[in-house]
């Protein structure tokens, strides 16, 4: 399939979904200028800002890398030769293809320089009450572990993490941390994490006051409406000594522009503000461009706001409202026991309709399992969400994403 080709089925699937506020997006974001390689670049070596992380006594650039997108070798590799350090995997990528993927760069390194961090989830997940259940299968939990330092071709990981972690009993599951303990005493990983999306705040202090974690990874950026909540959470709990990784740092907003609603996003300004704060050591942003990368990389010269970068944030909180970020308070899962699980739904949506990236939001809806969608037979939802979404309207909208061979999006 043609490049072009694939743009304009891009545009199609899009162009349906005119619903609400992404059908009048202008397709400036779309990702179809060819930006994932740029070829032979010139080498730069921009200038790296290191924090420690707690306890754990690793020193790394306040700029990691997720690999969720990863598909370039010559931008890893870029990254890596930039100074990156760390690069956050997880063995749900592109069902194991991601660590593959860099466990074969990763070759080419020297092991000891590296730090590698990887999640594995752990099925099932209860979303409503954001706790693991009791059916949790930790045999398999720990045969997926071991296929992640399989598919990363290493003996072993820097930092192993439960993603997930919600309501406090999570982060306190003792069998999935009896796993996990067993994982460490083996020499598999240097140190233990666990990863929160939802009920953020609560798991970050519990992930803190279990004494059991090394490292914590939560999402945090400027835009979340409990983000003075998350905030004295993450310093409560770097104040224990725990090493914070953000993750989700890089969220955009939509406003009008002249007659259009348009998808804004300023990369620089929110990293800028996630980092500002010293008790985050480091981010974990996905980069899938070169361009994204020299603008990731560009924070390390100076965490300063530019007047500009000042007015975007003013802006883009004010303009909040018509956000497409799901804020993952769980409310939705409370008020509809028949709920799919919206929150990564809806991350899919802002995919889709903020960031114009169809590829990511495919990847994302790989782990919804419901079919059919209980939304399809609801005459009216119940749900009230605080972002104001009309969840059955959303819902229905992006999961004909999985009507669409892989290939369509590729
Ligand atoms: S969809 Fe709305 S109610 Fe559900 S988690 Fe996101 S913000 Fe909360
Ligand atoms: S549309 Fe129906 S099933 Fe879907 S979230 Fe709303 S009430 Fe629940």
């Amino acid at each position: 399939m043609t490049k072009n080709k694939t743009c304009m089925n891009r545009r199609n699937f899009l162009s349906k979904g005119l619903a609400g506020i992404a059908g009048t997006f202008a397709l400036t974001n779309m990702g179809c200028k060819g930006t994932a390689d740029k070829g032979a670049e010139e080498e730069k070596k921009p200038k790296l800002m290191y924090r420690t992380l707690g306890k754990t006594g690793v020193k790394l650039p306040i700029i990691s890398m997720g690999s969720m997108e990863a598909t370039s070798e010559a931008l890893v590799r870029t990254a890596l030769d930039s100074g990156v350090a760390h690069i956050a995997t997880s063995h749900y990528y592109q069902r194991g293809k991601v660590q593959q993927f860099i466990g074969r760069i990763i070759k080419d390194y020297d092991r000891d320089k590296i730090l590698l961090a990887t999640g594995v989830t752990p099925q099932p997940v209860d979303w409503r009450t954001g706790t693991f259940s009791k059916d949790t299968d930790t045999a398999k939990f720990e045969r997926d572990f071991e296929k992640s330092l399989k598919n990363l071709d290493v003996d072993y990981v820097d930092f192993f993490y439960l993603p997930y972690v919600g309501k406090k009993e999570s982060a306190t599951f003792e069998p999935l941390m009896n796993s996990m303990e067993k994982i460490k005493k083996a020499g598999k990983t240097r140190f233990l994490g666990a990863a929160s999306h939802s009920f953020v705040s609560e798991a970050v202090r519990a992930v803190a006051d279990s004494g059991f974690y090394d490292v914590v990874m939560p999402a945090y950026n400027f835009l979340l409406k409990d983000i003075e909540e998350r905030t004295e959470a993450v310093d409560y709990a770097a104040g224990k000594g725990l090493g914070v990784v953000a993750m989700k740092t890089i969220s955009g907003v939509s406003w009008l522009t002249g007659e259009k609603q348009e998808a804004v996003s300023n990369p620089k300004a929110a990293l800028k503000w996630v980092l500002q704060n010293k008790n985050i050591h480091t981010v974990v942003p996905g980069i899938t461009t070169f361009d994204q990368l020299e603008t990731d990389l560009s924070v390390m010269e100076d965490l300063t706001l530019t007047p500009e970068e000042k007015k975007y944030l003013e802006l883009a909180r004010l303009s909040q409202n018509k956000s497409l970020l799901c804020q993952g308070c769980g409310t939705c899962l409370k008020q509809c026991s028949s709920a799919p699980d919206i929150p990564t739904l809806m991350r899919c949506y802002m995919y889709a309709y903020g960031y114009r990236d169809l590829p990511a939001a495919v990847r994302n809806i790989e782990s919804i399992k419901d079919n059919p969608i209980a939304c399809a037979d609801c005459s009216s939802c119940v749900v009230k969400c605080p972002m104001g979404f009309d969840i059955k309207e959303k819902v229905l909208d992006i999961i004909r994403l999985r009507d669409f061979p892989p290939e369509f999006f590729a």
